[in-house]
């Protein structure tokens, strides 16, 4: 079958792209082959949100007294119904998805592995597609990497933790980023035990020091355990739980827990697509190698989202599928280098993230200024009875630009967002700061930050 464009994956890159196209009056194919919409819609954001909103709803409950409310006996999670609740929501984004493929003029879906038979033919089960346009947002999967006694246990994946639908006694977390921290603050909240094992010193070991700190002292006080400096990792069976021997510099040479769950990072999913068919480079941990539009070395092959290793998010892949469709479609040259970092971690209370971490602007060697406050210091998060955290600016103090910021505190996901803008219109940090923001707010007290910075 012979198309305009080929694209493949249905993530949150090729839905959109794939819609463009065939408005434009090209003629797609689109290839998926597993669950539509992928990572973020069926095994990553979307359902990992819904259960944190779950076990947020626990953990107020529990801290009723605090607020004046009366809560008659102790607070029991059902499993099966916040499962239930997860799988709803998760379940209408990816029919979603299926049926906007489906209904689109111009567009025919195919379903199973796609696999590169030349630079512009796929093969997909019996069927030959081919194309001068090829798009690759094949996203990722979780790194099952070879540790001594893997092979001889049970354990979950970002993506098996999915169907769970019953309270693990114990949960022992084997990597203490992004993904490990939402599961395990969850989890803890739900009524397990729960175990983060991380072979750095420190958790979330890319931020900041005094940030690492913060999420630390966050998760400690609702009763997780950390095992930090966990060098020397091996698993073995004992009876029906599963003993981790993690090699610490302090406390029990192990651990031992009902269920171990490993969220150790990710890998692109490269190594089944056929590419050296293709002659697509990658790079040695199989991502593949894309230029500032998202061009592969091949011509007529681009690739998007994760895959990629420019981001690692949903609004990247997306704007992926942004820059390729206004590059392709509208005269425009954008590029990846236009994006600023950004992104949240949903622990609770959330840390809202953009641009460069002090450490980075430490390592510049740049003029710069320093802005901190507690959320201590902040009504709104006093008014919430949610004071744990802080939240701090970096601005280059030749250009007064904003180089970066950290909000480790509650609202920090949404209230990152207009120090992030502000970045984005590349305006100095005292339009901000003259900004009139709305009382109460987290944001309000950004403005006063920017007026009590230091030199770094
Ligand atoms: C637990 C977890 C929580 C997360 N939370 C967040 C969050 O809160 N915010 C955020 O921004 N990001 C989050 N992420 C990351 C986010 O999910 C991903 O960045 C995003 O889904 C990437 O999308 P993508 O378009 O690159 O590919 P994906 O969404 O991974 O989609 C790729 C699709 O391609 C299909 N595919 C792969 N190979 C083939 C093939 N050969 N043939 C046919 N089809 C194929 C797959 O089945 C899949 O459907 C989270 C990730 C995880 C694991």
């Amino acid at each position: 079958m012979r198309y305009d464009a080929i694209v493949i994956g249905t993530g949150q890159a090729g839905p959109s792209l794939a819609s463009r196209l065939a408005k434009a009056g090209r003629r797609v194919a689109i290839i998926e082959r597993k669950l539509f919409g992928g990572t973020c819609v069926n095994t990553g954001c979307i359902p990992t949100k819904a259960m944190v909103a779950s076990a947020h709803a626990a953990h107020i409950a529990r801290r009723g007294g605090d607020f004046g409310v009366k809560i008659g006996g102790p607070i029991e999670m059902d499993m099966r119904a916040v499962k239930a609740r997860k799988d709803e929501i998760s379940g209408r984004s990816r029919t979603g998805v299926e049926k906007w493929m489906r209904g689109l003029e111009n567009c025919t879906v195919y379903t199973g592995q796609a696999r590169f038979v030349s630079a512009r033919e796929m093969s997909v089960g019996e069927e030959r597609l081919e194309a001068e346009l090829i798009f690759i947002n094949v996203g990722g999967r979780a790194v099952t990497p070879p540790m001594p006694g893997l092979d001889q246990i049970p354990y979950l994946t970002n993506s098996s933790m999915m169907g769970i639908d019953f309270l693990p006694r114990h949960l022992v977390i084997i990597g203490g980023s992004y993904v490990g921290l939402e599961f395990g603050q969850m989890y803890r909240r739900f009524g397990s035990e729960v175990t983060i094992v991380e072979k750095a010193p420190r958790l979330a070991s890319r931020e900041d020091e005094d940030v690492s700190a913060g999420i630390k002292d966050i998760l400690e006080k609702e009763g997780i355990h950390m095992r930090l400096n966990a060098n020397c990792l091996a698993f073995e069976r004992r009876g029906e739980d599963v003993a981790a021997r993690v090699d610490c510099t302090e406390g029990a040479p192990e651990v031992i827990g009902s269920h171990v769950l490993l969220a150790i990072g990710r890998r692109p999913n490269t190594d089944d697509l056929g590419l050296d068919a293709a002659g697509v480079r990658t790079d040695k941990r199989g991502y593949v190698v894309v230029d500032e539009e998202l061009r592969t070395n091949v011509p007529g092959i681009w690739a998007l989202g994760d895959c990629n290793g420019r981001g690692a998010f949903t609004h990247t892949s997306y704007n992926d599928y942004e820059i390729v469709a206004a590059n392709l479609l509208d005269g425009e040259k954008r590029r990846v280098s236009d994006r600023i970092l950004a992104y949240n971690l949903y622990i609770d209370p959330p840390l809202g993230r953009c641009g460069m971490t002090e450490a980075e602007v430490r390592g510049s060697g740049r003029r710069a200024l320093l802005g901190k406050r507690e959320m201590t210091r902040v009504g709104r998060a006093v008014e919430k009875g949610e004071t744990q955290g802080f939240m701090k600016i970096l601005v280059d103090a030749e250009s007064k630009q904003i180089l970066g910021a950290a909000i480790l505190g509650v609202e920090g996901d949404e209230a990152i967002h207009c120090i992030l803008d502000t970045m984005y219109a590349k305006a100095p940090y005292t339009t901000l700061q003259r900004a009139v923001h709305i009382h109460p707010t987290v944001s309000e007290l950004i403005p006063t930050m920017l007026g009590e910075m230091n030199p770094l």
